[in-house]
């Protein structure tokens, strides 16, 4: 195992750095720190989006022919490590790391080549239309009909939990088009236009209200069968395919983890200064080396699985156990931040971009309420905590 980058890797980051340190504007770095919300506002995520899609840099896992750069797995990793270091905003994830690798893999030709550039380009903005008020963690209950007419599905039914439903065009959702003795079968994969009179998006906000997520309700909304992935019938095959990129990105996270931990010694040190108490600052040494060890135990698991990546390995048991292992850690790292900031986390600080509410206390104070509150929800998205442990359990341990 070589944990070593090779002269032209170390050359391929100093030009990661170069076009950083020219693009990555100071204004776009403090919007995406403000924000407490979970998922980057859109605004800001999609001003990123269209500078690394001008420099070609937006999809580099993807082929060639549809955007992508050709990096090995390490420059990849530099590309994404580098970004986090520099506290470029996140993507959002629903057309970039979900919709467009699946159409990728499971898309028509004709699907790829009118869905995949309107990705690239931001006119697409998807969200991801699974949960129901049934059906989470056992999502293969869901009940959301889809009846074929002529060259149509008409869609009945309700989706929960949908983020950025209010803010998309596009939904990819999970349908019942027959009820068959075992729940699996029977789901179809649609492709769905938002803009159309049967479908109505009422807002859910989040305990920091922010205004995240959304209940979707359709009532006799239309797709094409031509937006359909996979057969009828087949659709749950296509979401597991799915799944393995909605997990896949977490391997990133490792350098964004020690970046906020960075931030709770900005905390600090502004709150020992108010203090005046030397004891303080000593008391949350101890407490964030231990978040460092955690945040550089994930970090040189990913090295250690991309190392074997580049030997043509499997990424094995490590990403399953790294989903829960990061967002347990940052979990904690919202924790300790709150705990920092004491009394300053009381008061409700709104982080919308076009407050004109100045913080209270230091401007770094105003999103770390909001951050605690929203982050609970990292250890449930995307699959539970509780349930990627049965998933060790049963693909590891063989219990
Ligand atoms: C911020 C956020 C954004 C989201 N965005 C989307 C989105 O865009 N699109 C979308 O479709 N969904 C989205 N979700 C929904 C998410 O996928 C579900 O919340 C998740 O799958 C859990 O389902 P549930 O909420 O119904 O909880 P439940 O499934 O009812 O689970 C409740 C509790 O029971 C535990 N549990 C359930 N089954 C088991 C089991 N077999 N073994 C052990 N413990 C178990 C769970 O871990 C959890 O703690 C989002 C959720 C959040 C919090």
């Amino acid at each position: 195992m070589n944990l070593e980058f090779s002269k032209h890797e170390l050359e391929f980051k100093k030009e990661v750095q170069t076009f950083l340190k020219k693009e990555l504007t100071s204004e776009l770095v403090e919007a995406a720190k403000r924000s407490s919300a979970v998922f980057t506002e859109k605004e800001i995520a999609m001003e990123w989006q269209a500078k690394l899609a001008k420099k070609g840099w937006l999809v580099p896992s993807w082929p060639e022919e549809y955007g992508g750069t050709n990096w090995t797995e390490t420059q990849k990793y530099i590309f994404s490590s580098e970004c986090a270091r520099a506290e470029a905003p996140s993507l959002t994830p629903m057309g970039l790391g979900m919709i467009g690798p699946l159409l990728l893999g499971k898309g028509t030709k004709e699907q790829k080549d009118y869905y995949i550039p309107r990705i690239i380009s931001g006119e697409d903005y998807w969200c991801q239309g699974y949960s129901e008020p049934g059906a989470g963690s056992d999502l293969a209950s869901l009940k959301c009909k889809a009846e074929r007419k002529g060259d149509k599905y008409i869609i009945n039914g309700s989706k929960i939990w949908t983020t950025h439903a209010h803010l998309a065009n596009k939904i990819f959702c999970l349908v019942r088009t027959e009820n068959s003795q075992k729940k699996q079968e029977g789901i179809t994969f649609l492709m769905v236009d938002m803009k159309q009179p049967g479908i109505k998006v009422e807002p859910i906000l989040t305990i920091a209200k922010d205004h995240d997520f959304n209940q979707v309700v359709f009532e006799n909304a239309e797709a094409s069968i031509s937006d359909r992935i996979g057969e009828e019938g087949e659709g749950w095959a296509v979401a597991k395919y799915l799944l393995e990129f909605e997990r896949g990105g977490v391997a990133n996270e490792a350098e964004k983890l020690l970046t906020r931990i960075k931030f709770i010694k900005k905390l600090v040190k502004i709150i020992s200064a108010q203090k005046k108490d030397s004891d303080f600052d000593s008391l949350y040494r101890k407490k964030i080396s231990e978040l460092e060890i955690k945040g550089e135990s994930i970090k040189f698991t990913v090295l250690r699985a991309l190392s074997s990546f580049e030997k043509g390995k499997s990424p094995g048991p490590e990403s399953s156990i790294m989903k829960t292992l990061a967002t347990e850690l940052e979990q904690e790292i919202s924790d300790i931040s709150l705990e920092v900031i004491d009394y300053y986390g009381m008061p409700f600080q709104d982080t919308g971009l076009r407050t004109n509410e100045s913080a209270i206390g230091d401007e770094a104070f105003r999103p770390v309420a909001g951050k605690y509150q929203n982050l609970r929800a990292t250890s449930i998205y995307g699959g539970s905590n509780e349930i990627q442990r049965n998933i060790i359990a049963k693909a590891v341990l063989g219990i």
